[in-house]
């Protein structure tokens, strides 16, 4: 059976979220970029939604200004520091557009490119994600560990993260919804896109280098980023230290029984303070580290029972009244 997809047309409103922290020296460029891509003579109105990640340099005043010049601007800034996943979520939560795209502040994602993604939407894809042909700026070693880490997290997941994907995608109306609608607090973008399903289109593209500032992700941030896709997708962990238990057991056993052979079908006996401490050492470890497996889940479980809000905004620009924020937290 094939599955027909209707193609879309018709006037539409197109919402753009664009994460920002400490942006100051291209939130401008990249502004103008979009301005330039995708305002004029596009037959899609546009709303452009910048996200002020707490930022600690002037990005949020020019964020003000650039509202103050125009309408289709609009500005959420956040109370402080929440991290890019839930800058994107409050985005979301406050877009009306029938499409959503959401680009990274430093134009390592091309807004040329959401032309061509907006195209496969049209096309009657839900979901047109870019697929990073080139890592520019990004060392071997972080370009490895990514690759590694994907590689790792679906061989054990349902869903499938493609590698090379970034949180640079157009999604349509109902993909939103449903984003919006999933109420954990751990928010791990792509990881819930992928979980979603729906018909998701990869476009190709050449990332550049960053157009200017420095990387808001050093090796601290990306780590916390991989936990949170793994321990917020899969119980496996959980299932490898049942695994590392009966393993540790099944040594143990047949420790015992070498022992006892020795000792009643020879003369000699097992001696051993060293090979004692050395068990003792390495079940305590062990057992430390299931400890610590077992603790973030708990970890994660409290977060999400506590039931905080899953950001503060200090202060909201350009939305009109009655265009409220959805979902379940806010
Ligand atoms: N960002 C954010 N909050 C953070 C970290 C990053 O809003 O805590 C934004 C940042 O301003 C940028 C995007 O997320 O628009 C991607 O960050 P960056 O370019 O530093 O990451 P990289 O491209 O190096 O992976
Ligand atoms: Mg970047």
């Amino acid at each position: 059976m094939t599955l027909s997809y209707p193609a879309r047309c018709g006037p539409n409103l197109l919402s753009i979220i664009v994460p920002c922290l400490d942006e100051e020296e291209v939130i401008r460029e990249t502004h103008q970029r979009l301005d330039t891509v995708l305002g004029e003579g596009s037959e899609l109105d546009l709303e452009l939604i910048y996200i002020d990640d707490g930022s600690r340099d002037s990005t949020l005043e020019i964020l003000r200004d650039l509202q103050r010049d125009d309408s289709r601007v609009r500005v959420i800034a956040l109370s402080r520091n929440f991290g890019q996943q839930v800058a994107i979520t409050a985005g979301l939560q406050s877009a009306a557009g029938d499409v959503v795209a959401v680009m990274d502040a430093d134009l390592q994602d091309p807004p040329e490119v959401i032309l061509e993604m907006l195209e496969c939407w049209r096309q009657g894809a839900d979901i047109a994600y870019g697929l990073r042909v080139t890592r520019d700026g990004k060392t071997k070693f972080k370009r490895w560990i990514v690759h590694g880490f994907y590689r790792f997290l679906n061989s054990f997941t349902d869903s499938s993260i493609p590698p090379d994907a970034g949180e640079f995608r157009v999604m349509d109306r109902v993909v939103v919804d449903t984003l919006v609608a999933m109420p954990e607090r751990d928010r791990f973008v792509r990881g819930m896109v992928a979980w979603a399903g729906f018909r998701q289109e990869a476009v190709a593209y050449q990332r550049p280098v960053r157009s200017a500032g420095e990387t808001k992700y050093r090796l601290g941030k990306m780590l916390d980023l991989a936990v949170s896709g793994i321990l917020s997708f899969s119980l496996t962990p959980l299932r490898l230290a049942t695994f590392m238990g009966f393993l540790t057991s099944g040594l143990a056993l047949s420790g015992i029984f070498y022992v006892l052979v020795v000792r009643f079908l020879t003369d000699a006996w097992v001696p051993g303070w060293a090979m004692l401490l050395i068990t003792i050492l390495f079940l305590g470890g062990l057992q430390m580290v299931i400890i610590g497996v077992i603790g973030e889940y708990i970890g994660r479980i409290y977060m999400e029972v506590k039931r905080r809000p899953l950001y503060l905004v200090k202060e909201r620009l350009g939305f009109t009244s009655g265009r409220s924020m959805k979902g379940p937290e806010n």
